[in-house]
């Protein structure tokens, strides 16, 4: 068993941290500070310069990437350690986009939409939480009704990362039958209302509520039939192949539903943005204990700082193997994929929140001045234990997926 990086992998985290700490790293300090969300040309502006580094939906630049899952793992941990909003500005934007490009070719939606994916021109969001819907989704009341050639849209949503300034959607709404689907709303055709929501971190990721009334959308916009589209009519396995992204993460939709599988996947970013916030703490700690003098020696020497350092190390470092296993099981389509991508998020993203706590005790008085970026990172990690999935339900999932579903807590 390897768990070290290849050279290949280690040439991309080295070049990646290097560009974030050059091009992101000032930004981080003074968005920040002001903590206003970004706009939808902020988010433009930024997706423009990630583009200079190989971070775009562009399936030659994110499937080569992709190609080697670690690389996921590698991408989001770095944008964490730097600025964790630039992971929630940019998740969605990378990844929704991307499927755009897999759709058959003279499909309306890929016609419209290919030349802005291309100029890095769509701002995404992935909408599924309501007011009355949140960890239970499965109680919302967004419905989308066929009507002749469209779906109409009924509902809103709340909390989507990336919502307000948004100009694609991927809206998890129910069809007639009361099931859970997925459709795409391009704004420009079908326009939709938002209004921003402000949060104790995360400052410059916009996040807010999402309004749709009578929303028509083609019939094509469907998820599910594009799925089926994409797999008869496009060229997923060409594409797959010519990108050499693993081919049995496909298995997935075999024994996933396809809002699970994003969930996962979702979860899976998470526990790494996570990662990245405890080893920038981890990092900020090692460097104080060394410098910071009392009692006649640096305050590393004294057996209860090292105590917290090695709390910061071990919750880095457990939470980091939790994500490369869950990686794994992606990359092979092992259904234990669902259970891991739980058990590392419900646990990175709980813990995140000690590690940074230890690391503003370090720092004493100037862990909680907003001169250092420690209360920043204290703020973000927070934020960690909501989104995606509670610690609650993940815990909640793991324990069904060890005793089985006849044991399943919340259903
Ligand atoms: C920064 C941020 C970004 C987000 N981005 C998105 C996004 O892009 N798209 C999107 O759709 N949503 C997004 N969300 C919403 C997020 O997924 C929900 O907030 C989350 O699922 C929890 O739902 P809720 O807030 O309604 O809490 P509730 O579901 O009301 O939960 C309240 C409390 O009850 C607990 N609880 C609920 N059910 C159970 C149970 N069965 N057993 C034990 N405890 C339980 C929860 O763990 C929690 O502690 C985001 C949220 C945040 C904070």
């Amino acid at each position: 068993m390897d768990l070290g990086f290849t050279e290949e992998e280690e040439i991309w985290k080295r070049s990646l941290r290097e560009f974030l700490e050059k091009e992101f790293a000032p930004m981080a300090e003074e968005k920040e500070k002001i903590g206003k969300p970004a706009t939808r040309e902020e988010a433009i502006e930024i997706a423009k310069k990630l583009k200079k580094i190989g971070l775009s939906p562009e399936l030659e630049n994110l499937g080569a990437i992709m190609s080697d899952m670690a690389n996921f793992g590698i991408m989001m941990e770095e944008v964490g350690r730097v600025w964790a909003s630039l992971g929630f500005v940019l998740g969605y934007s990378l990844t929704i986009p991307a499927v755009i490009q897999l759709l058959p070719d003279g499909m309306y939606l890929k016609e419209r939409l290919l030349p802005k994916v291309k100029a890095g021109e769509v701002v995404a969001t992935y909408a599924l939480t309501e007011t009355e819907a949140g960890t239970d989704n499965r109680a919302m009341k967004t419905t989308a009704v066929l009507d002749g050639d469209e779906y109409v849209i009924n509902g809103s949503k709340t909390w989507a990362t990336n919502g307000p300034i948004s100009n694609l959607c991927l809206l998890v709404a129910k069809n007639e039958e009361g099931e859970q689907d997925l459709y795409f709303v391009d704004r420009e055709e079908s326009p939709y209302e938002t209004s921003e929501l402000g949060h104790m971190g995360l400052k410059y990721a916009s996040t807010g509520e999402l309004f749709f009334e009578d929303c028509r959308i083609p019939k094509e916009n469907n998820l599910t039939d594009l799925m089926t589209e994409i797999v008869v009519g496009g060229d997923v396995a060409k594409l797959m192949d010519e990108f050499q992204i693993p081919a049995d993460i496909l298995s997935l939709i075999g024994t996933m539903s396809p809002v699970a599988l994003v969930l996962g996947i979702l979860r899976t970013g998470m526990t790494f943005l996570s990662v990245g916030i405890s080893q920038a703490c981890l990092e900020a700690s090692i460097d104080y204990a060394r410098e910071r003098v009392q009692f006649g020696k640096p305050i590393g020497k004294f057996q209860l700082i090292q105590n917290m350092i090695y709390e910061i190390a071990v919750i880095t470092e457990t939470s980091r193997l939790l994500g490369y296993k869950t990686l794994d099981c992606l990359k092979r389509g092992d259904p234990d994929f669902r259970k891991n991508s739980s058990m590392a998020k419900g646990y990175a993203c709980k813990r995140v929140v000690d590690a940074a706590s230890h690391a503003i005790e370090i720092h004493g008085g100037n862990g909680l001045s907003d001169e250092l970026p420690l209360e920043r990172y204290f703020r973000d990690a927070r934020m960690m234990t909501i989104p995606d999935g509670t610690t609650n339900i993940n815990t909640l999932v793991v324990g069904r997926q060890i005793l089985g579903s006849g044991f399943s807590a919340y259903v």
